[in-house]
């Protein structure tokens, strides 16, 4: 019934996980769809190797913050 809904009414995303400014992964509530963004934000369907792509960039992004922090601490003492 969802797939039906979606081809008559569209997907519903919601936010599933937050990978960087721009980039984002959602999943329609309604089909379990799975989506991401790229910089031009045209939504694309998620494979596998875009999933690899933004849990790198993610860990990337989360490992450049923790050394932001770690550098401003050093900077404030
Ligand atoms: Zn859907």
């Amino acid at each position: 019934m969802g797939k039906v809904l979606c081809v008559v009414i569209g997907h519903k995303y919601i936010l599933t996980q937050k990978v960087s400014n721009n980039i984002n992964e959602y999943c329609c509530c309604n089909c379990n769809r799975e989506v991401t963004n790229d910089y031009s934000v045209k939504l694309e369907v998620l494979i596998a190797k875009m999933r690899d792509v933004n849990a790198t960039l993610s860990s990337f992004l989360e490992k450049t913050k923790i050394a932001k922090k770690t550098n401003s601490l050093f900077i404030n003492i």
